[in-house]
């Protein structure tokens, strides 16, 4: 829930400062890895715009794989987990990088 409240304050700062009368959408970049369900996120986030001027607006979530490198084979491949089997030699990889970013990369106002 606090995500979405997050993300709604953030969108309404932002339409504030250009003194927009509506959000129409906002658009989000969302880590595989960062532990957010986003079903659960687009739910919050409708119950969260209510009674605002984003209220109706569309939440656009740019979903961010993670980078993970296999040390035994040096194969590197896209995660959506915290761990993963290598595709290719089958070893278990820790090594990932990104994918738990979550930010508000634009708002679209009127
Ligand atoms: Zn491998």
């Amino acid at each position: 829930m606090s995500i979405a409240v997050n993300i709604v304050k953030i969108a309404l700062e932002a339409a504030d400062k250009e003194k927009a009368k509506k959000i129409n959408s906002i658009e989000i970049d969302l880590g595989k890895l960062a532990g957010v369900a986003e079903e659960a996120l687009l739910f919050c986030y409708d119950s969260t715009c209510k009674n605002t001027i984003a209220e109706g607006s569309v939440l656009k979530i740019n979903s961010i794989p993670g980078q993970a490198f296999c040390e035994a084979c040096n194969y590197q491949f896209e995660a959506d987990q915290p761990y993963m089997i290598c595709p290719q030699c089958g070893e278990q990889v820790w090594l990932i990088n990104g994918g738990k970013e979550l930010k508000v990369k634009s708002v679209n106002v009127d």
